[in-house]
C-alpha cells in the first residue's frame, strides 16, 4: 500500500475540485485530486452548458470538464481516478484512505464531492435500475429512440432532460407533483412549445411494471383528494430529475452538516468546523448549485487552504 503526504488533498472533481486544483497548483502547493468514480462530476452527464461565462455559443458539459481537468494538470496537479473511502479529521495531518487502502496524509483537505441524483424511493426503481430506470437522460436517452418515456420533476433539470429526450423519443411525459413547474421561464416555454412533451400536473408515480424491463408506470393524480384517480402510462424509460443529495456520508460525525447532509461552512469563507478542512461546490451548497458558483467556491477553498498553510 502507498503512503502519500500532501499539502492539499482535493476530494472530488467537478468544477469546484478542478478549480481548486488549478489555484492550488498555481500556488505551488502540488495538490492531489481524488477525482472519484465520476471524473468531472455531474456536468459530464449533461449536454450543453449555456450559462457558464466565457462560452457565448455554449459548450458541452464533458468537454468543459475535460478542459478544466487539463488546466489543473497543466499547472502540476496530480490526479488519482479513485475515491477516498475513509477520513480521520481528528488530528492533523489528516489521514485519508482510498478505496484500495492507500493512505494519504494531508495537511489540508478540500472537500468537493458534489451531489448525486435523488430517487423517489420506490422498490420498483431498484428492480428496474438499468432496465428502464435512469437519472441521466444524456447517458441513456439513446436507448429510447422512437419510444415513449417519462421524466419526473418540475425543475430546470427535469425540463432539460425532457427537452433532450424529446429529440430522440416518440413521446415524453413530464410527471410533476404540483400544478406548476418550478423551472425558469425560458425552460418552461421551451417545454410547452414541444409537441411531443405532455405535462402531467398533480401527478405522482406509485409504481412501475413490465416483464423484462419497464413497460409502464402507475400514476396517481390529485393524490389524497376527492379528485384522486389512478391510471397507467405506457413507457419504456423512466427518468428521475427530482434534485440531488450531497455526497457527504463519509464525513458524517466529523464535519458539521445540515439535515440534508450539506456541509456547513463559515461564510464568506469555505472553512468547515475542522481547521484545515474546507468545502466547495454542491456538497456545501443547498441554494445555488451552479457550475460557475461551484468553480467560485473551489477558487475560494484553494485560497483559504493556502492562507491556512502560511499561517501554520
Ligand atoms: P429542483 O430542486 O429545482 O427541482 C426538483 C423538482 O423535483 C421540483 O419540481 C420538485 O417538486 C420535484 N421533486 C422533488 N422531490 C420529488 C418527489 N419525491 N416526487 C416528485 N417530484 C419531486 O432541482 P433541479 O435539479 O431541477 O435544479 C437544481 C438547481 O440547478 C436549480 O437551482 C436549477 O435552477 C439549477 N439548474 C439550472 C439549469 C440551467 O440553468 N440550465 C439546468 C439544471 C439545473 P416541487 O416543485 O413540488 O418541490
Amino acid at each position: 500500500m502507498e503512503k502519500n503526504t500532501v499539502k492539499v488533498l482535493i476530494i472530488g472533481s467537478g468544477p469546484a475540485g478542478y478549480t481548486a486544483g488549478i489555484y492550488a497548483s498555481r500556488a505551488n502547493l502540488n495538490p492531489l485530486i481524488y477525482e472519484g468514480n465520476q471524473p468531472g462530476g455531474q456536468l459530464t452527464q449533461t449536454t450543453e452548458i449555456e450559462n457558464f461565462p466565457g462560452y457565448p455559443e455554449g459548450i458541452q458539459g464533458p468537454e468543459m470538464m475535460e478542459q478544466l481537468r487539463q488546466q489543473a494538470l497543466r499547472f502540476g496537479a496530480r490526479i488519482e481516478s479513485k475515491t477516498i473511502a475513509k477520513v480521520d479529521f481528528s488530528s492533523r495531518p489528516f489521514l485519508c484512505v482510498d478505496e484500495d487502502g492507500n493512505e494519504v496524509l494531508a495537511e489540508t483537505v478540500i472537500v468537493s464531492t458534489g451531489a448525486s441524483a435523488k430517487y423517489l424511493g420506490l422498490s420498483d426503481e431498484e428492480k428496474y435500475r438499468g432496465l428502464g430506470v435512469s437519472a441521466c437522460a444524456t447517458c441513456d436517452g439513446f436507448f429510447y429512440r422512437k419510444k415513449n418515456v417519462a421524466v419526473v420533476g418540475g425543475g430546470d433539470t427535469a425540463c432539460e432532460e425532457a427537452l433532450y429526450l424529446s429529440t430522440l423519443a416518440k413521446k415524453v411525459y413530464l410527471i410533476v407533483r404540483k400544478d406548476y413547474l418550478r423551472a425558469s421561464e425560458v425552460m418552461q416555454k421551451r417545454v410547452r412549445e414541444k409537441e411531443n412533451i405532455e405535462i402531467l400536473f398533480n401527478c405522482n408515480t406509485v409504481g412501475l411494471f413490465g416483464d423484462d424491463g419497464v413497460e409502464g408506470a402507475k400514476i396517481v393524480e390529485h393524490k389524497g383528494t376527492e379528485r384522486e384517480q389512478v391510471f397507467d402510462i405506457a413507457i419504456d424509460g423512466f427518468f428521475l430529475a427530482i434534485g440531488h443529495k450531497p455526497n457527504t456520508d463519509i464525513f458524517r460525525g466529523q464535519l458539521d452538516m445540515d439535515a440534508e447532509g450539506y456541509l456547513i461552512t463559515a461564510a464568506p469563507t469555505t472553512r468547515t468546523n475542522v481547521e484545515g478542512v474546507f468545502a466547495a461546490g454542491d456538497c456545501a451548497d443547498p441554494i445555488y448549485r451552479q457550475a460557475v458558483s461551484a468553480a467560485g467556491t473551489g477558487c475560494r477553498a484553494a485560497l483559504d487552504a493556502e492562507r491556512f498553510l502560511m499561517e501554520h
